[in-house]
């Protein structure tokens, strides 16, 4: 009997489904192609681009409670006023919060006082799920190889173009992030995505990302949870950051 009333009702719906179809290839019916569910949630927006949105998470404020240093304990870079600034030797710090999908903004100055060049110049870093670096770097009139200078995903990935400000000017990211998911047995059922916008051009679009960024070698992945903390990097040079939040995805 069940079955019955189960045929009997797919047959119906298929009699409603070709004649909504037939109705709409005549140009009859607009309401037939409105979605309505769901709705999209309601967010304000901030007085400007740089303003956390009202669903963001504010992980760097008037203050460094979101982070930690590698290992534990507070981080000990240092702060004031609202900017944080690597303190050499401290060491990488990370959110206390772990992340996967993920629309971020950060703001991040090199010193203004120049010293040294290529690599050694401004350099940082926001590596996301701790994995996957976004290189910071000074590159105004600072030639490094491509795939190293600011915009580039670490030795994979040159920015599309070169739009750095002057050291000592704050400069923006706005980063789409798509992690990467794994199967059970660790292989790769997707790899991370990314777009960025720095100061507000376009430098990654949508860009496969190959695997862990590293110094040495080809990168590859490995299996990892589906959310870990954000990194920024002290690669020994006094970089410099601000208002940073980000939305999960
Ligand atoms: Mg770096």
């Amino acid at each position: 009997m069940n079955k019955f009333i189960l045929l009997i009702g797919s047959f119906m719906i298929s009699i409603t489904t070709l004649q909504a179809q037939q109705t709409d290839r005549k140009g009859g019916d607009p309401k037939l192609t409105e979605q309505w569910v769901p709705e999209p949630k309601i967010v304000t927006p901030g007085k400007t681009a740089a303003d956390a949105p009202s669903d963001a998470i504010i992980l760097l404020g008037n203050n460094m409670d979101a982070w930690e240093a590698k290992g534990g304990g507070p981080a000990k870079w240092a702060m004031e006023n609202g900017v944080m600034t690597v303190v050499k030797g401290a060491g990488e710090i990370h959110t206390k919060q772990a992340f996967g999908d993920c629309q971020l903004h950060i703001e991040w100055r090199t010193p203004a006082e120049v010293k040294g060049d290529g690599q050694g110049r401004g350099n940082s870093g926001v590596l996301l799920m701790g994995k996957y670096e976004l290189q910071v770097l000074d590159s105004y009139n600072n030639r490094t190889y491509s795939n190293g200078q600011a915009g580039a995903m670490y030795k994979q990935l040159p920015p599309l173009v070169n739009v750095c400000r002057p050291p000592g000017e704050w400069q923006t990211y706005d980063i789409i992030f798509t992690a990467p998911r794994f199967y059970e047995d660790g292989s790769v059922q997707s790899q991370a995505r990314i777009t960025v916008l720095q100061n507000g051009t376009l430098v990654q679009n949508n860009a496969t990302i190959w695997g862990g960024t590293q110094y040495i070698g080809i990168s590859n992945y490995e299996k990892h949870p589906e959310k870990l903390p954000l990194v920024l990097q002290d690669h020994g040079n006094p970089v410099s950051f601000r208002n940073i939040w980000v939305r999960i995805l």
